[in-house]
């Protein structure tokens, strides 16, 4: 098994959004923010290659809206997870599954395009993708709070593919990799459990976006139901701990991944990593 870190996209976020309740003179002596309280944000996709199969999980937000739309993101140009994958040495046509952890823009906005003859159509032309099927409904009848992250046609063309697969819960399609589910940021999100040859790497999506937001009541306004992430998050960072999980984050510019220990203050980030320091890469099936 071999694992790639991709950045598909390098834009900015609230802070006051990335954070919640706490309030800037506590997060801002872990984040710097711009003029605009802005704060740095990147989103980290992975490319599992085992056996046979080259899973991608997340895309990013993609290049076929209009430039409101990247301004007020403040997306970086030039960046994008077909670009990533080139220079690792893969090919969109290569991949074999696309996980999306769930629907928002941006992570799935990048597998679908708008081609020369003007229609949509995926980008991954022969992947299987996969998503729950709790998320696939909550994303086609979106609530008024979280609709602005939900594009029909983001979703319409995976649908139409013929080769979109919703997973209930317990489900295990890929060997290696066991599927949670999650409810807390929205419903139905699946953070992913790799088991490489030497450790467990959790693919932590928005559930705990950066290691920032590892203190319990640092949860993102947007999460539709912020005290289930609360119940979520201090379970699964007693077993990260227990566990010795690396932790890897999605959307933290600053760090790749981390390992967490127990203290007296609770369940703090103990080190921080480069995937490909803490992980063994193997050529392997193992
Ligand atoms: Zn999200």
């Amino acid at each position: 098994m071999k694992l790639y870190p991709l950045i598909a996209d390098n834009w900015k976020m609230d802070g006051g959004v990335a954070f919640g309740v706490v309030p800037k003179s506590i997060w801002s002596r872990l984040r710097k923010s711009d003029e605009n309280n802005m704060i740095d944000i990147t989103t980290r996709c992975l490319l599992i290659v085992h056996n046979e199969r080259k899973i991608l999980i997340d895309t990013g937000l993609g290049d076929k809206r209009n430039e409101k739309y990247y301004a007020v993101r403040f997306r970086e140009p030039g960046i994008n997870i077909l670009k990533s994958l080139e220079m690792e040495g893969f090919s969109a046509d290569e991949i074999t599954d696309v996980l999306f952890t769930h629907l928002h823009d941006d992570h799935v906005g990048a597998a679908t395009r708008i081609n020369k003859a003007g229609s949509l159509e995926c980008v991954f032309g022969n992947a299987h993708y996969w998503v729950s099927s709790s998320h696939w409904e909550w994303a086609m009848n979106p609530n008024k709070r979280e609709g602005a992250a939900f594009f029909k046609d983001n979703l319409l063309p995976l649908h139409e593919s013929g080769l979109l697969h919703l997973l209930e819960e317990g489900m295990q399609p890929f060997e290696q990799i066991t599927l949670k589910i999650f409810n807390g940021h929205t419903r139905g999100q699946i953070i992913p459990y790799i088991h490489t040859y030497n450790q467990t790497v959790v693919y932590l999506g928005d559930f705990i976006p950066t290691q920032s937001n590892i203190p319990i009541p640092f949860i993102p306004s947007v999460d539709i139901e912020p005290l289930v992430s609360l119940m979520e998050k201090e379970q699964f960072l007693n077993e990260a701990a227990e566990n010795q999980y690396v932790l890897f984050f999605e959307h933290d510019t600053l760090n790749e991944c981390c390992t967490v220990m127990q203290t007296e203050k609770g369940v703090v980030a103990r080190q921080s990593y480069k995937l490909d320091e803490i992980i063994y890469n193997s050529d392997e099936s193992n």
